[in-house]
């Protein structure tokens, strides 16, 4: 098997499987029991918090672990609508954000009159910084842009618009999802009000991840339940095994921080090598580079190949054991071509030829060469029916 789909999830860290485990078997307890299986189960999620936090570099008390990066984006849209006032009820968010903050957004503006407006991007997928610059104004409560697109790969610059949002008194959040693992994260550095995380993208298990909130002031929990459970700040039981293993993961990725260019130069060796599989094959001239001349960093790779019908491809190369996705995996079975690649200008046909091929420290050279081999043969039989 050669798994190049860790944009929608990534294979589980043994290390961080071996950390869960006991959580699931012997120290079962519950973190808000007094006894000693609940007081070792609330010190495991002490030091997860601590792993989390230094992950980001903020402070453990400005973690607050969820499910997953829906819960944690649609956490803040929702605090946003708290937080807005009668002078204050603009939202801005880019029009390539994930749907865990499209769907809010749009349901806040349908059912309580919201302002949310999206900001548009180039031909890169980049957040159009001018327009972003000219649409904050002092109505504005929040702005949401990621910091790295799940489809293309696009990277914002995320600290300008921090400022941009703080000159004008309004909130800040990013989505770092799709970043985690390729850059390091600063919340510091980038000064944001809030940075969303995901386990899964990280070699952690699903169902875990976390929203950072630099002020607790700006946050209202969703989830009322135990006034203990995270600080109050999420009701429900914590999932320790979860929450120990991606503590666990994140404490990995810290340490291979300065490693994390492998997974970019590991994608350019693979476009390259692709590339010359395909002119071998004579269809040199079918294969694009959605993101044009390199500029995505990161883990995902968009690539289309004209006349070839993306979903038959994907299709194809899952019965030979190569795991890419058609598009977004969150969207892969809806009939609508990628609003993301319409937004950077393809047509609905360019859209439906494009796959998403997107890597991680765990993938090797020699199975993404083998992988560009058979895309390209796969190709070849496509574009030959
Ligand atoms: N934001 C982005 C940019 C994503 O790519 C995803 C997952 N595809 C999410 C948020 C949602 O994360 P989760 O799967 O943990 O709910």
């Amino acid at each position: 098997m050669i798994y190049l789909d860790n944009a929608s999830t990534t294979q589980i860290d043994e290390r961080v499987v071996e950390a869960i485990i006991p959580y699931l078997r012997e120290n079962f307890g519950n973190a808000g029991s007094l006894h000693k299986l609940g007081i070792s189960n609330k010190r495991a999620l002490d030091r997860a918090k601590e792993q989390t936090a230094k992950f980001i570099n903020a402070k453990p008390d400005q973690i607050v672990f969820t499910s997953g990066g829906t819960e944690s984006n649609n956490m803040v849209l929702h605090n946003a609508l708290i937080n807005s006032t009668v002078n204050r009820k603009k939202i801005i968010v880019s029009s390539v954000e994930h749907d865990s903050i499209l769907r809010p957004s749009a349901f806040l503006a349908e059912e309580f009159g919201l302002d949310i407006p999206f900001v548009g991007v180039d031909e890169y997928g980049q957040a159009d910084l001018d327009a972003l610059d000219s649409m904050i104004d002092e109505s504005t409560v929040l702005v949401s842009v990621m910091m790295m697109n799940n489809e293309i790969g696009a990277m914002n610059d995320v600290r300008l618009i921090a400022k941009m949002c703080h000159n004008k008194g309004a909130l800040f959040h990013c989505d770092a999802t799709q970043a985690a693992g390729c850059i390091p994260i600063d919340v510091k550095e980038i000064n944001c009000d809030f940075l969303t995380i995901s386990g899964h993208k990280i070699h952690a298990p699903k169902g875990t991840g976390l929203l950072y909130v630099k002020k607790k002031k700006n946050f209202i929990p969703m989830i009322l339940g135990g006034a203990s459970q995270e600080f109050g700040l999420r009701g429900g039981t914590e999932n320790v095994a979860g929450i120990v293993g991606f503590g666990k993961a994140c404490e990995i990725e810290k340490e291979l921080e300065g490693e994390q260019g492998y997974i970019t130069r590991l994608k350019l060796s693979f476009w390259n090598e692709l590339n010359k599989q395909m002119r071998e094959i004579g269809l040199g001239d079918i294969i694009h580079d959605n993101a044009g001349s390199g500029i995505s960093y990161g883990k995902v790779l968009s690539v289309r190949f004209d006349g070839v019908d993306a979903e038959a491809l994907t299709l194809m190369l899952s019965s030979k054991d190569v795991y890419v996705s058609a598009g977004s995996a969150c969207k892969s079975h809806e009939q609508e071509p990628s609003r993301v690649l319409t937004s950077i200008g393809l047509t609905p046909v360019q859209a439906r030829s494009t796959i998403r091929i997107s890597f991680s420290r765990m993938n090797t050279a020699q199975e993404c060469a083998e992988a560009a081999k058979v895309i390209a043969e796969t190709v070849k039989q496509l574009h030959e029916m």
